[in-house]
């Protein structure tokens, strides 16, 4: 990862100093933090139940705040990017009636994750949030923003703690609050990411695997290629719509318990853009699992091979592409020491902003000091030893 973004020491105290000053002198009782995410392969295959492989990064959100007598929240946030007023304040319905979304939209993220707490009826509190994660960028910050509130909420009023339950109810909180129909991809990562792991999620069973990737050799680049090419309205549900028809055809509940060999028998029932989209997502689900083979053999040039295997697919059968990121794709196959590359993409509407990623077999000292010296995980944070925050 390229190191131009605050650690999470300096975004608490980012967070503690915006505090101060919007509420006074009073300094905040409780930190926590949660990460944004990349996928490293496994595009599109969520909503066919088939399996994702992200990892979280060390860029995060973190939310400062502390508990109040009272009914009432007031929200601070330290990105002026995020849309309309930074500061909102929302009483919580006493009757036990919902929390609406309303205006500014990035509250609905918090107001939802507020509505499906696993331990309510939650107290009332202010806190401020700063992240390093970027708005919109494809790298889940709505996501760390859920996974981080559920975590100050743990704070303030402790649930259970079972962590699959706090992704779900993160997850929900977008579904319902944001409006986004979301796959359970970014919360799960963001709540469960290991520092030097990637994650293998099968999203029919939710069973999440973590893949050892810390090779001090391999780096792993992330590019936007500030191109905003959108999956826009009925984009997105026509892909989805063309996979559950090809999986109805082929008698199948979802495209994951289909093969080629069935797609292929199949062939003459499918016109041939539905045909395309289920090769596609067969052939991923299989790549994906392939690809955690090589990872764990430390077969980076087949890893690599497969990660443009998946670009070609996007770009070819399921077209999601642009001619930007296929430009970046073969002008990084074509630097030396490069395994792979491809684009990544948002699986929700309007969010197919490009982003590449590049393992390299070139070893960077920086890199990886940047890896050992940040979160991985949600968590919460030490405010009186703010240098406790890393996981070195
Ligand atoms: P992504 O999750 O890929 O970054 P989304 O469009 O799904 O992109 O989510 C971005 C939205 O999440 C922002 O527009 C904003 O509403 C909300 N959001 C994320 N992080 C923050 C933050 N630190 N402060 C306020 N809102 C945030």
């Amino acid at each position: 990862m390229a190191s131009s973004f605050p650690n999470v020491s300096e975004l608490v105290a980012r967070a503690r100093r915006l505090y101060g000053q919007v509420f006074g002198e009073e300094a905040p009782q409780v930190a926590v933090s949660a990460p944004g995410r990349v996928n490293l392969i496994g595009e599109h295959t969520d909503y066919n139940q088939g399996f994702v492989l992200p990892m979280a990064l060390p860029l995060v959100t973190v939310v400062v705040g502390s508990q109040t007598s009272g009914q009432d929240v007031s929200l601070v946030t330290a990105a002026e990017d995020a849309g309309g007023p930074l500061r909102v304040d929302f009483s919580l319905p006493s009757d036990g009636s919902p929390l609406s979304p309303g205006l500014p939209s990035w509250a609905n993220y918090v107001k939802g994750v507020i509505q499906h707490y696993r331990a309510p009826p939650v107290p009332g509190f202010r806190a401020v949030i700063a992240s390093s994660v970027p708005l919109g960028g494809g790298l889940s910050s709505s996501a760390s923003l859920e996974v981080a509130f559920y975590t100050f909420l743990q704070q303030l009023k402790p649930d259970d703690g079972d962590k699959v339950s706090k992704a779900l109810a993160c997850q929900q909180a977008e579904h319902t609050h944001a409006g986004v129909p979301c796959g359970i991809m970014d919360q799960f990562v963001s709540v469960l990411g290991r520092e030097g792991h990637a994650l293998l999620i099968d999203c029919r069973s939710l069973e999440a695997t973590f893949v050892p990737l810390a090779d001090p050799g391999l780096v792993i680049l992330i590019t936007n290629s500030n191109v905003k090419h959108s999956l826009t309205g009925s984009e997105y549900p026509t892909r989805r719509r063309q996979c559950e028809e090809a999986a109805s055809i082929l008698g199948k509940a979802s495209l994951r318990d289909a093969t080629m060999k069935d797609l292929d028998e199949a062939r003459d029932r499918l016109d041939d853009v539905t045909y395309q989209r289920a090769r596609h997502v067969i052939e991923e689900i299989e790549r994906t699992v392939q690809a955690v083979e090589t990872l764990k053999r430390g077969a980076y040039t087949e890893f690599g091979k497969l990660m443009v295997e998946s670009h070609n697919s996007l770009r070819d059968l399921y077209e999601v592409s642009c001619k930007e990121l296929d430009e970046l794709v073969s002008a990084a196959m074509e630097v030396e020491g490069v395994f792979g590359s491809r684009m990544t993409v948002c699986s929700i509407p309007d969010q197919g902003r490009g982003i590449l990623v590049l393992p390299t077999t070139t070893s960077s000292e920086k890199a990886s000091q940047d890896h050992r010296n940040h979160n991985f995980t949600s968590k919460m944070l030490n405010l009186n030893s703010p240098d406790n925050n890393s996981n070195s």
